[in-house]
């Protein structure tokens, strides 16, 4: 297919470069002018505005940090829609607020051209091994023309609803992956406070009712002390604060969110922004003045 991909960071570089692999024309934009050319270099064309990009695509991706990002892309000056014929397809598959994607969604439609928000899971090393799983809404029938791409970008693609609802999707998500290791968090301090060894009370409970993909990856962070991002805390603040956002649209209250959402907040205030988000285990430490640690 003739695909254009607009963003090219930590996630859209190694998305764009599974496309490429799997076959499709490439056509690439970012503001960043250093990883449009690094994409050129692994066969992509290059272009200079997002509206370049777009023009004769019948699939034109974006992968940019937030909503903001989003419309400014799309539907800004010399944005993807001013390139984009009737008839193509928009894949947003940034997280951003699901008011946001549905707002892009409504201007694409007015102009004829289809949208589809396709959020993903599983952070840059399953953007490079090519197996995210991808959350989508829109309808059924673009869903399957853009099947292919999924494919290569990733080992699941399911469509949820309409135009938001992959947006929803990736919300339940983060709520469910922030809330965890914030509970993680409680835990294993009151472990450790009590003379326990963070590692063996892990090991304990994982095979039990308590163990979860989240407790898998992120406990041995905390214990070893290894908060390299993965996942910045910035960007979980991001997503919860939408989740938040559309939650007050529909009067629905999240205490559990906006308390941890406020963690990732005075996080980042605490110059903790850029550490991955199993660093939230470390705003329960504070408050017990006690390390997740191996006793000495
Ligand atoms: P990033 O900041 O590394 O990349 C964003 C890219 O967009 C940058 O290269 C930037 O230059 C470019 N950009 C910004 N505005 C632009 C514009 N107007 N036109 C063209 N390019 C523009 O972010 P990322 O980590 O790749 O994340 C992208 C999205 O994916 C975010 O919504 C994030 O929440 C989500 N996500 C990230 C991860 C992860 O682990 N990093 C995992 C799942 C989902």
């Amino acid at each position: 297919m003739k695909v254009a991909f607009v963003g090219l960071g930590i996630m859209g570089k190694p998305m764009a470069k599974n496309l490429l692999k799997a076959g499709h024309e490439l056509k690439v934009f970012d503001i960043v002018a250093a990883s449009v050319a690094e994409a050129a270099g692994a066969g992509a064309a290059a272009a200079s505005s997002a509206a370049e990009a777009a023009a004769g695509a019948e699939v034109t991706i974006t992968m940019l940090p937030d909503g903001p990002d989003v419309e400014a892309a799309v539907l800004g000056p010399a944005g993807v829609l001013e390139g984009a014929a009737p008839g193509s397809i928009i894949v947003d598959m940034s997280s951003i607020s699901p008011l946001s994607a549905q707002k892009v969604g409504r201007a694409c439609q007015a102009k004829g051209v289809h949208f589809l928000d396709a959020p993903v899971s599983g952070g840059e090393p399953k953007a490079i091994d090519g197996s995210l799983a991808i959350m989508v809404g829109g309808e059924k029938e673009v869903f399957d023309k853009v099947s292919p791409l999924f494919q290569a970008m990733g080992s699941s693609h399911i469509l949820t609803g309409p135009v938001g609802a992959g947006n929803v999707t990736k919300l339940a998500n983060q709520i469910m992956v922030a809330c965890n290791i914030a509970a993680m968090g409680e835990a294993l301090v009151l472990a450790t406070k009590a003379g326990l060894d963070p590692e063996v009370v892990f090991n304990a409970v994982k095979g039990g009712l308590a163990g979860s993909t989240v407790l898998n990856a992120k406990a041995p962070m905390a214990i070893a002390r290894n908060f390299k991002p993965g996942f910045r805390i910035r960007l979980h603040q991001k997503d919860l604060r939408n989740a938040l956002l559309a939650a007050e649209s529909m009067k629905v209250s999240l205490p559990l969110t906006s308390t941890v959402q406020q963690m990732l907040m005075s996080l980042m205030n605490n110059g903790r922004g850029d550490l991955d988000h199993s660093a939230i285990v470390t705003f329960i430490e504070d408050m017990a003045q006690a390390e997740i640690r191996k006793p000495a």
